[in-house]
């Protein structure tokens, strides 16, 4: 092979960075934060305001009321959600504190069939299903669904889709909630059942993180929420001034209570518990005072009281010591700090959800009650075992996709055999070239349209980019078998690889290379005349795949959602799965290739595909040699070569495996006596021979 000319890289080089900062902006992800603002009360009905997304995994607050209510997530930043395609799917939802979703919005997706064939309306209204429904139990499509599980109405026609939307809604949710203390203790008979608290666990975190992973819980009141319940209570002239902005947290964990008090006044805390006692942290600003003054007098403090299920505990001054400030770090200041034993005698069970209630005093001498829901964070829990139902959630989701496409997996499986018995038989099938030539059409056929306009099952450089990927951030396979069909090829392609190279995807399976050789055969039919480059031109051109490969792959290392807009120089989205049904300029590019394969048959596949350079790569490996040669194959005779339609054969007669795409062209001329000149004169020979005489074969008896 000749060496490229620089100027050739060059050029490619140049048109590299180009595409990758053309790209670039093009993909630049929206503001997380800014989407949440547009879209927070669609996901979040009566949500007053959100809070950033921020914590692990990435959640924003949601307060009503001045309090929180719940939180909101993006899928993909949840889960890192991607849909059939292999290409991000975001959803953005809410979840109650109670374990609730509030609803759901998608917000990106790239997923082919629901383009085409689904209206924005249908999409959103299966989206919106999932309102209402309880994060602790399994959702299942109900065509799917079984025992308890949750039923939502798949989108039609996009089944795999919806159980991959409703795959991530929910794994998200439930990462969400259990990281938020929100499936804790009481989420599930079993969920806490040998769940401890874990005091010792400890990782810095300032205020804001403590905030935001529920460690510390806020309620925020001003005053014309306290006014209608407690007259009096509140001044009425200011009624948007904060009446008090209260904290609390659960003191005794070490990431929580040494984040706040320091480690010195921790350890000083940890020291005066006694075995099963717990410590609260209660601070406030605000013009009201949750401490108040009766607690000099009656030694109780009247104005706070911990309720846990049917139990109510009220904490006493005794047990209670005053800070100035909270020594941790990004603390506000804060007008008045409590720290509170609450003894074990007391039955108060840190594991489980609890509330801090605030009393008001109304001015008739009646108490108002306002709740701060109180969740601790699984962070702090020491071996919680999931429950049944959450486990139903956990478990996998490709055994429900594969069994929703059995059909199709059959259909392929029996395509797969019938390719194989046509790979092992090949010598007596090229020896009927007709039979063999209708076969061929008929699974090429059989190709194009049932495996790639029917199921939608094109290989792309996007698998291996994302199998790159995955390799570098945390292979699982639960990703790959999401895909029945597609996980089925690239077996079969890796199998079949080392013993026959990358000939028979390209050559059988690749539903783009069906439709170049379909409609080549078609207009050779109609006379229209083809073009063979001379092999010098030929063979520089090879290398251009190689380069678009390479510099996807190397792009994909640096920004993989750059690398998957610039796979669209395969045209395979655009004539395979979407059926040509998309933007002109991509349906133009598509068409032009299509258009120049009918005077140069597969030029795509001879010279731009990075899947077929991708293929060629290791097609060096295959262990054996099927194609067969004669000595006289390029030293006398072209024949071979000039009707290789990719012009894979040298003009000495060797096969370059990298271009074969085994279409076993040159297999039918080597057993035709009427076409391969050694064979032809063989024949001709024979065929000169003299007859034995007739006497000689005459019948006895004659
Ligand atoms: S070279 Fe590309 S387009 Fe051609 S058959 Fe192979 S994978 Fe398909
Ligand atoms: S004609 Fe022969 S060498 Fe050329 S692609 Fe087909 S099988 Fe390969």
């Amino acid at each position: 092979m000749t060496i490229r000319p620089l100027s050739e890289l060059r050029l490619l080089a140049a048109l590299l960075l180009w595409g990758t900062l053309w790209a670039g902006a093009a993909s630049a992800a929206a503001d997380p934060n800014a989407v949440l603002a547009s879209h927070v009360r669609e996901v979040f009905p009566g949500a007053e305001r959100a809070g950033p997304v921020s914590g692990a995994p990435p959640a924003a607050p949601v307060y009503t009321d001045g309090a929180l209510a719940g939180y909101a997530f993006f899928t993909h930043q949840v889960v890192r959600s991607a849909g059939y395609s292999g290409k991000p799917v975001d959803v953005l939802a809410g979840i109650a504190l109670d374990g609730i979703l509030t609803g759901a919005r998608l917000v990106e997706h790239h997923e082919p069939i629901l383009a085409i064939g689904v209206s924005e309306a249908r999409l959103q209204s299966f989206i919106a299903q999932f309102r209402g429904l309880d994060v602790r139990r399994p959702v299942r499509l109900a065509t799917l669904a079984q025992g308890d599980a949750a039923r939502v109405d798949g989108i039609a026609g996009a089944t795999v889709s919806s159980i991959v939307l409703s795959d991530a809604v929910m794994r998200s949710a439930r990462a969400v909630a259990r990281s938020r203390g929100i499936l804790g203790a009481g989420a599930g008979a079993g969920a806490a059942a040998a769940a401890t608290l874990d005091t010792e666990f400890h990782q810095p975190a300032d205020w804001a993180a403590l905030l935001a992973d529920g460690s510390v819980a806020r309620l925020t009141l001003a005053n014309r929420d306290v006014a209608a319940a407690a007259a009096g209570a509140a001044s009425p002239d200011r009624p948007q001034d904060v009446f008090i902005d209260l904290f609390a947290a659960l003191a005794t964990p070490a990431g929580i209570g040494r984040n706040l008090l320091g480690d010195r006044d921790y350890a000083r805390l940890m020291n005066g518990l006694e075995a099963g006692d717990q410590a609260l942290l209660i601070a406030a600003n605000g013009l009201f005072s949750f401490k108040g003054t009766a607690f000099n007098r009656t030694g109780t403090f009247d104005r706070i009281q911990i309720v846990q299920g049917e139990r109510t505990i009220r904490l006493g001054a005794d047990r209670h010591r005053r800070l100035d400030k909270l020594p941790g770090a990004g603390a506000p200041e804060l007008r008045e700090i409590g720290l509170f034993t609450v003894p074990a005698a007391s039955g108060f069970d840190a594991l489980a959800p609890w509330r801090l209630e605030l009393l008001v005093p109304a001015a008739d001498g009646r108490f108002a009650s306002f709740g701060l829901a109180m969740r601790l964070p699984d962070l702090y829990r020491r071996g919680a075992a999931p429950d049944s139902a959450a486990a139903a959630i956990e478990a996998p989701l490709w055994p429900e996709i594969w069994a929703q496409q059995s059909g199709r997996v059959a259909i392929l499986a029996l395509a797969l055999v019938a390719l194989v018995l046509i790979l092992f038989l090949q010598d007596a099938l090229v020896r009927r070239v007709r039979a063999y030539l209708a076969l061929r059409l008929v699974f090429l056929s059989f190709t194009l349209v049932w495996l790639g306009w029917y199921a939608g099952a094109q290989l792309s450089t996007i698998n291996i980019l994302t199998f790159a990927q995955s390799l570098l951030t945390g292979f699982s396979w639960d990703f790959f078998l999401l895909n029945p069909l597609i996980f089925m090829l690239w077996s079969f392609v890796a199998v079949t690889l080392l013993f026959w190279g990358r000939g028979i995807y390209c050559g059988w399976l690749c539903p783009f290379g069906a439709l170049q050789e379909l409609l080549s055969r078609a207009a050779r039919r109609l006379g229209v005349r083809q073009w063979r480059p001379p092999f010098l031109v030929h063979e520089r051109l090879w290398p251009v795949k190689y380069v678009a490969f390479l510099g996807l792959f190397a792009l994909s290392l640096h920004a993989i959602e750059t690398a998957h807009a610039w796979v669209e120089i395969e045209p395979f989205k655009t004539a395979i799965i979407l059926q040509f049904a998309r933007e002109w300029p991509f349906v133009l590019y598509a068409a032009g290739l299509l258009a120049v394969g009918l005077f140069v048959e597969r030029f795509f596949c001879r010279y731009l595909c990075p899947l077929g350079a991708a293929l060629a790569i290791p097609a060096r490996l295959r262990m054996f040699e099927w194609l067969k040669r004669k000595r006289q194959c390029g030293s006398e005779c072209q024949i071979c070569a000039v009707h290789c339609p990719v012009q894979a054969i040298h003009p000495d007669g060797r096969i370059n495996p990298n271009e074969c795409i085994y279409c076993l062209n040159c297999q039918t001329l080597y057993y035709d006596d009427h076409v391969c000149p050694p064979l032809i004169e063989r024949r001709k020979r024979r065929e000169s021979r003299p007859l034995p005489h007739a006497a000689t074969i005459a019948p006895s008896g004659g």
